[in-house]
């Protein structure tokens, strides 16, 4: 693991911070949030994407690094240059799929937003439960042994994939037969999980240990951002064929849960102390499990049931593309700023008044 005081001594050789991510996921919205700051930005981009990211101006990075892959920013020789240039990485779901966790916290060498060590305890399943469920004591879908299936389940595999090659069993059989249709690598990291019948809110919350002003965690404070819904392709259509799980089984046609897009969504009132308490929770679990525990975006993957509880299935330690949906902020961040702010500006907030106060080691590891 790559020791903070390793990323001090880098950030204390830097000159003003510039904004840096790879081209794709929310980098548009993480580059027009810098700007709006007066961040310089830099795109790590592969040379096929280059045109789109110059056709925002308003998000355009103000220079590109061109990469072959994107694993490549892991060679030393990006890593000197990203340093050189002063570079500070925001991590977004591409990013950690590109590089992995665990090489982000022992080879890469570059400051990054917020707290590298949550990177890996929101991408293992056990350990991502030991953090919800252990010890922010959060409800969540019954883990479901395959040896003993006793409701309906959806069955997932490692990693941040968007839904991608999810499937519904309610039985060994079922769940033997669709296991071996898959690659064996990707089989043996199934988890099984409670399907949640409820409707399904996604959670945009920014914890800040530099203010106050939000609701109460920690030593600092939570900021509701925004909620979306994700569309998901082929699950949020099913039910207009208007036939049962049999039928559709017959037919060969498989629910699909991967992400094609997404939804505003504001939510209801009452709802919003127990949207709160809870990010609150997994907040203060992550500074006992990881001190100094999450910084920054994080996003708290929810069903509302009919007896109106959260039910959260999943946390994403990082920016996620639902905030995408309020590149120009939400009702939320109306609410709590007087104007809109994008969560990609809400960062670099952070990192201009952690800059000005001498702690930009607080919000960046
Ligand atoms: P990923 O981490 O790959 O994005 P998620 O865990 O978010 O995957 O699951 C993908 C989708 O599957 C969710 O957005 C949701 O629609 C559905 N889903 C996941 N877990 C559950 C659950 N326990 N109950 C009901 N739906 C679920």
């Amino acid at each position: 693991m790559i020791s903070r005081e390793k990323i001090k001594k880098t950030l204390s050789s830097y000159g003003k911070p510039v904004i840096s991510t790879i081209c794709s996921h929310s980098a548009l919205q993480i580059f027009a949030g810098a700007k709006e700051e007066g961040f310089k930005t830099l795109g790590i981009c592969t040379k096929d994407r280059l045109e789109t990211y110059r056709a925002f101006p308003h998000a355009r990075p103000d220079e590109f690094l061109v990469v072959d892959s994107y694993s490549d920013i892991l060679k030393p020789e990006f890593q000197k240059k990203l340093i050189e240039k002063s570079a500070i990485i925001v991590p977004h779901g591409s990013f950690v799929e590109y590089l992995g966790p665990k090489r982000i916290e022992n080879d890469f060498e570059v400051p990054v937003f917020g707290n590298r060590q949550v990177l890996d305890w929101e991408g293992n399943r056990v350990k991502e439960r030991k953090w919800l469920e252990a010890a922010a004591k959060l409800r969540m879908p019954k883990d479901v042994s395959s040896e003993n299936i006793d409701c309906l389940c959806i069955v997932k595999f490692d990693g941040a994939r968007g839904g991608s090659g999810y499937f519904l069993v309610s039985d060994k059989k079922e769940l033997e037969e669709k296991l071996s249709k898959m690659p064996k690598d990707v089989a043996k990291t199934a988890t099984l999980q409670e399907y949640v019948v409820g409707r399904r809110y996604y959670f945009h919350y920014f914890y800040t240990p530099l203010s106050k002003d939000g609701f109460s965690a920690g030593n600092g404070s939570i900021e509701l951002l925004g909620i979306d819904r994700r569309d998901e392709s082929n699950i949020d259509e099913l039910h207009r064929l208007g036939m049962d799980r049999d039928e559709l089984q017959r037919r060969a046609i498989n629910p699909s849960y991967t992400v094609t897009g997404n939804q505003p969504v504001v939510l209801r009132e009452s709802l919003l102390p127990a949207a709160f308490s809870d990010a609150k929770k997994v907040v203060e679990a992550s500074i006992k499990l990881f001190s100094p525990g999450i910084v920054g975006p994080f996003c708290l993957e929810t069903v509302c049931t009919p007896d109106l509880k959260l039910v959260t299935f999943e946390v994403s330690a990082r920016i996620v593309a639902g905030t995408n949906i309020y590149s120009d902020g939400s009702q939320y961040s109306q609410l709590f700023f007087g104007e809109r702010v994008s969560m990609g500006r809400r960062l670099a907030q952070e990192i201009k008044c952690a800059a000005k106060n001498g702690v930009l080691d607080k919000v960046v590891y």
